[in-house]
């Protein structure tokens, strides 16, 4: 299996050859056909299995091909549980959107947000945000969540460790429930099965 077999287009193929990937890692090859079919992807996965790619490049897929020509709403919402992450998951989603006309921006807490909402009034595609800082940008109208298209949850486990649940439910209360949600978390305690059935309930 290759990443053409799996579907993707050229500027995905060239940026991920420039990373050095020959081949799909197993969770690869498993969510990309299904994240590119639009369905909601439930994946039990861990640091290093190569998960970040794993959604980043169906995500980026889908973006560029239904981008409208003059607007650029924010349609796809990445959420992490830390900043670290955060900044790890957005220098993937940059390097993989080389080639692609995709805006895209990372916010998280511990820094002004005066640069962050002056990258976002400039027009994101897709955004990488820990949920706090998020919440208070959504707050000062920086931000708005009615065009999400894509709603990807990174460890969410440790996003509820830490004690982003009422964060998780506000923010996604603002969206469109007409939304395509994945979800990844390297272990299901029954908390992460509640959020996955009330927030995915079709395809649960
Ligand atoms: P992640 O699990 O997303 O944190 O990725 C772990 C590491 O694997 C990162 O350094 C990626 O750059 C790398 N990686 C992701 N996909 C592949 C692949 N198909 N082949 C080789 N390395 C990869």
């Amino acid at each position: 299996m290759s990443f053409k077999d799996l579907g993707l287009t050229d500027a995905l193929l060239k940026a991920v050859t420039e990373k050095g990937y020959t081949t799909p890692s197993p969770i690869q090859e498993k969510a990309i056909p299904h994240i590119l079919a639009g369905k909601d992807v439930l994946a039990s996965a861990q640091t290093g299995t190569g998960k970040t790619a794993g959604f980043t490049l169906p995500v980026l897929q889908y973006l560029s091909e239904t981008k409208h020509p003059k607007y650029r709403p924010l349609r796809a919402l990445v959420l992490t549980p830390t900043r670290e992450l955060a900044a790890q998951v957005y220098d993937n989603v940059r390097e993989y959107s080389s080639y692609l006309n995709i805006h895209s921006a990372v916010v998280f807490g511990g820094v002004k947000a005066a640069s962050q909402i002056a990258t976002l009034k400039r027009g994101v595609d897709i955004l990488v945000a820990t949920p706090g800082r998020l919440l208070d940008l959504h707050d000062q109208k920086a931000v708005s969540f009615k065009r999400i298209d894509v709603l990807i949850l990174d460890e969410a486990d440790r996003m509820l460790d830490m004690g982003f649940q009422q964060a998780l439910d506000d923010i996604i209360s603002y969206m469109p429930e007409q939304r395509q949600t994945l979800l990844f978390s390297a272990t299901y305690p029954v908390k992460i099965e509640k959020i996955a059935q009330r927030i995915m309930p079709v395809s649960y």
